[in-house]
């Protein structure tokens, strides 16, 4: 059981209206009702909000609003007091540190979500899909990471465990009571076709989790092409609907990723284009390794080829560097004569001056990779990494365990494999999960989450 008290900032840092000063733990009630002069906090009713000023040695430090949520309908299960102050650094600061010298411990990144994990509260994908909220870019990841806050895919993974329970139970009885049941029959005639239903759920599950991880995660995007056929043009054409490119925040993804833009839903996160686009020779002045690594990085490529001109030995090279991947070729400029007579699969004309042909690009992309419609109403898709690895292992255990059927071996010797299924499962929604697993998981968050 926790029983020491947390404090942190929970708001982003920087100057705003509001900072937000959050305590979760048995003495939260207690230690803000000590600097806390409007009411005594120790007397209110839960899911309360007080007006009052925060006071350290006599001195009036700022005016406030206290929140008070008592155990246990709270986030972490926990006394909660959320402490609404001014929005500036050196305030909000100050009242943690009064907090802590009050008797809180500072919180960990992810601590809070953690001690819901820990309290029983949430479960395991329930806690990565609040961070997964906070990640969202889109519509679409925003909708996904909900279905997962709302235990969709707890309940996925408890489903698949339960009939794994039931073909475990099969096992168990039949070693139990080894008269009861004929062994090879047994194994042929219940566990293997349970076995392999279980399979195609979860083959079906990874089929789709391509698609999850695309809505939840983007496309590596590079758009490139020789200079001036109009690849700085296409960008701001694409960039209608979303208006700018969103920098990330250093650190919170790759590096390489400049920026991102959504296309009607999906995410493209585009890789290098400074380099590319800015390049007066892309191959000689990024130079071809560095080239190659782009196209290589990249989940998708855009090809912009200028329809005023004939294909150059430079288009050629970067065609044949990029024939491999996921490519759209754009023939853009087709507001001006034809000059490139070319044929190319999956290719599409466009104006990015005009911006004519920008909507079929972006369905173009959409059925790409999503084959049509993503139907989030219908349907929940696995998109997070972690999960797919996890389902990804328990194929490869239940194979094991059809592997050892095949080969006649001891129907307990089947009945270890289906265990190691179980567990891997469990470790997706945290039933099984080491303590390393969770520091490295809840260390990702943000502080005061
Ligand atoms: P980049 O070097 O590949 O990024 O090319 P830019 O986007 O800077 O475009 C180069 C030039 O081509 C600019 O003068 C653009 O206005 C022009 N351009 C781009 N797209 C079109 C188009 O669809 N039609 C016409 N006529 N000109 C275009």
């Amino acid at each position: 059981m926790i029983n020491d008290t947390i404090a942190q900032i929970s708001s982003a840092l920087g100057q705003g209206a509001i900072s937000i000063v959050r305590m979760s733990g048995e003495d939260s009630i207690k230690i803000a009702n000590n600097i806390f002069r409007g009411c005594d906090l120790e007397k209110v009713s839960s899911h309360t909000v007080h007006y009052g000023h925060i006071f350290y040695k006599n001195k009036k430090i700022d005016e406030v609003l206290v929140s008070i949520f008592l155990a246990p309908r709270t986030f972490t299960t926990e006394n909660i007091v959320e402490i609404n102050c001014h929005g500036g650094v050196f305030v909000a600061n100050k009242i943690l540190e009064i907090l802590l010298l009050k008797g809180a411990r500072s919180a960990n990144p992810g601590e809070f979500t953690e001690r819901a994990f820990i309290n029983g509260r949430i479960d395991l994908t329930q806690a990565e899909a609040v961070m997964d909220i906070i990640e969202a870019k889109s519509d679409l990841s925003l909708s996904l990471a909900n279905k997962g806050l709302d235990g969709e895919i707890y309940r996925l993974i408890v489903d698949l465990r339960t009939n794994l329970l039931s073909i475990i139970a099969h096992i168990e009885v039949n070693i139990d009571y080894p008269e009861y049941d004929d062994v090879i029959e047994l194994s042929n005639n219940i566990i293997k076709p349970k076995i392999l239903d279980l399979l195609s759920k979860i083959h079906n599950l990874l089929e789709k989790a391509s698609y999850g991880k695309i809505i939840k995660d983007g496309l590596k995007t590079a758009i490139i092409g020789k200079p001036n056929v109009g690849k700085s043009s296409l960008l701001n054409a694409l960039l209608r609907e979303d208006k700018a490119i969103v920098t990330e925040i250093k650190g919170t993804t790759r590096d390489t990723v400049e920026g991102t833009i959504n296309i009607g839903g999906i995410i493209l996160n585009l890789i290098d284009t400074a380099g590319i686009r800015e390049s007066e020779d892309i191959i000689e002045r990024i130079g071809i390794d560095k080239a190659i690594n782009v196209i290589n990085e990249a989940e998708l490529i855009l090809f912009v080829l200028d329809n005023n001109q004939t294909l150059t030995k430079d288009d050629e090279k970067l065609l044949d560097l990029t024939k491999n991947k996921k490519r759209i070729i754009i023939i853009n400029k087709t507001d001006l004569n034809k000059e490139l007579y070319h044929t190319f699969k999956n290719s599409i004309s466009v104006s990015a001056l005009h911006k004519t042909g920008i909507r079929e690009l972006e369905e173009m992309i959409k059925n790409m990779f999503l084959s049509g419609e993503v139907n989030l109403t219908d349907q929940t898709y696995i998109s997070n990494a972690r999960h797919i690895a996890k389902l990804n292992e328990t194929l490869q255990s239940l194979n094991d365990s059809l592997t050892a059927i095949k080969n006649k071996l001891p129907i307990d010797m089947v009945e270890i494999d289906l265990k190691a299924a179980w567990n891997l499962l469990g470790e997706i929604i945290g039933d099984t999960s080491t303590t390393n697993l969770l520091d490295e998981l809840f260390s990702k968050f943000c502080l005061g989450k």
